[in-house]
């Protein structure tokens, strides 16, 4: 897997490189499980992202657990990456546990971050530059003879530069005597203008001219993705950033304008299917439970919207006058074209992918996309609910059967006033092939009451589904697109120890949603069975 990733990415001219898992974590509101962590890293991953930053071993026990799993995975093209610090100013390399933690990462990437501004050297690590130096030319040297591609970001390097422009620039010669193989200047405060990032730039590749570099920002003026625009303009090779711009303060360079911006209007080609950009976007949202931001550019639902007035045909007619690029190069879709073919391709394509091709333009391509533009205006959301868009296109066509009749269902929720714990319990009433089933369960939690009655009522008919299990449960209240009332929204993930796939239910009521999910999620599984 290295060999071969490593020779994709030494033939882009410009890599990505994602932290969402990392520095996209350090945002409020961005919490991601080791679960959550898994899917974000596989779809960035399949779209084409060359290294994948999961965690910093050395501040997060949890980030240790993403690594030993990332290790078992298959990866078809992204490099994942450890990241930590320089070894402290009192410890060797081989004494220092942080260090440490990150060779045992096991990743074919370690990226280590290391201090450029003279001011942190001396009053936050109290130690002198001389010292400083050793620490960063250790600690990258270490990592290149451990077999590791050593990536170093050097912190608050345009600051450090500002403030002492010979001292920022050792920083990075001690890195490159060390070895390493990129050198990612940094935005670390994120108040460095374009043009600045420009000449700072210039500046490192005149003194540096051997080993490349690469550009992280920050994006508290407004600008990350020009500032990583302007660095790649003067020949950084690397962008480093999170996926919808997740990240502490304001935000990270946003990947999902950064990419398009590189590919389509720099003409440097950095993914190959860049039409899968939006999906990225509504998937990282949904899997870290955030809502989407609808005027984000590129990938946002109003990026291309045009306010009704004028005659449909006529915006139909001159609609590039009014759009930079044409919204499906990055997946998205005009929003006033309500027309029954707008974002059929999309549906097409996933149908394809699927397995359960659809011929365009057909009456079932056309049923299951009037089925998921009428769910979408409910608040549904397929990105990260992959299962319940299979089985709505099963459903839509001929690759389904009915595994059960529901009659009713029905749950409660006790509490007492003595000190006895809650009771949840639930009761199922539905038909298999004529024969009916009653059953009831109690459980911690409504949702596990009415997952245990369900499976029991099913059990006698599908013994198949003991592998199921529920491994993940999301809800977020949603507005839907239409002026309704604000819905609850379920997200769930099952798996049969092979796969995992998610299903998403929306309704008035909290209970009825996570029916819906739970239940789709354990219907796609017969289905599938079923062929
Ligand atoms: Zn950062």
């Amino acid at each position: 897997m290295p060999a071969l990733a490593a020779m994709k990415t030494a033939d882009k001219q410009v890599s990505l490189y994602d932290t969402t898992l990392r520095d996209g974590t350090q945002g409020e509101g961005f919490q991601l499980s080791g679960l959550d962590k898994l899917r974000i890293a596989h779809r960035l991953d399949e779209f084409g992202v060359d290294y994948i930053e999961g965690g910093w071993p050395g501040s997060n026990p949890k980030d240790v657990e993403f690594f030993k799993a990332a290790a078992r995975e298959d990866w078809k093209h992204a490099r994942i990456a450890a990241f930590g610090s320089t070894r402290r100013h009192d410890l060797t390399v081989e004494n220092d546990p942080q260090v440490q933690l990150l060779i045992d990462a096991q990743t074919p990437v370690v990226t280590i971050f290391g201090k450029s501004w003279k001011l942190h050297v001396t009053e936050v690590l109290k130690t002198t530059p001389e010292e400083n130096f050793a620490m960063i030319r250790d600690t990258v040297r270490y990592l290149k003879e451990a077999g590791r591609e050593a990536i170093y970001d050097a912190e608050h390097f345009f600051d450090g530069y500002k403030d002492d422009a010979e001292h920022a620039l050792r920083t990075l010669e001690a890195a490159a005597e060390g070895g390493a193989d990129c050198l990612v200047l940094c935005d670390t405060n994120g108040g460095t203008m374009p043009d600045e990032i420009a000449t700072i730039c210039e500046a490192v590749k005149e003194r540096i001219p051997g080993v490349p570099f690469g550009i992280h920002t920050h994006d508290d003026s407004a600008v990350a993705v020009a500032n990583a625009i302007a660095a790649v303009d003067v020949g950084a090779v690397q962008v480093q950033g999170t996926i919808n711009g997740y990240g502490e303060r304001t935000g990270n360079c946003n990947m999902t304008s950064v990419i398009p911006i590189l590919q389509i209007k720099r003409g440097i080609k950095v993914v190959d299917d860049l039409s899968k950009l939006k999906e990225l976007s509504y998937f990282v949202d949904d899997v870290s439970n955030n809502l989407h931001f609808h005027r984000a550019p590129f990938v946002g639902r109003t990026a291309f919207s045009h306010k009704g007035g004028m005659h449909v045909n006529a915006v139909q007619k001159v609609a590039h006058s009014y759009e930079h690029i044409r919204p499906e190069e990055v997946g998205n879709s005009q929003f006033i074209l309500v027309s029954e073919l707008s974002g059929q391709s999309n549906i097409l394509m996933k149908a394809e992918e699927l397995g359960l091709p659809l011929a365009k333009g057909s009456a079932e391509a056309r049923a299951v996309l009037a089925k998921v533009k009428e769910k979408e205006k409910e608040g549904y959301s397929y990105e990260a609910a992959g299962g319940s868009l299979e089985l709505l296109i099963r459903r839509e066509t001929e690759h389904y059967e009915k595994p059960w009749q529901l009659k009713e269902y029905h749950c409660s929720f006790r509490q007492y006033r003595d000190g006895h714990s809650p009771v949840c319990e639930a009761t199922v009433k539905l038909e298999v092939g004529g024969v009916a089933e009653y059953t009831a369960a109690e459980g911690h939690g409504v949702v596990n009451a009415i997952d245990k009655a369900l499976r029991k009522a099913l059990m006698p008919f599908y013994s198949e589904i003991e592998v199921v299990t529920l491994i993940d449960y999301k809800v977020r209240i949603v507005d839907g697109h239409a002026a309704t009332a604000a819905k609850t929204r379920v997200q769930i993930v099952h798996t049969d120890g092979e796969r995992t796939w998610g299903t998403v239910g929306v309704s008035d009521s909290i209970i009825e949603a996570s029916w819906i999910a739970l239940t789709e999620g354990i219907d796609l599984y017969l289905q599938r069975k079923r062929g």
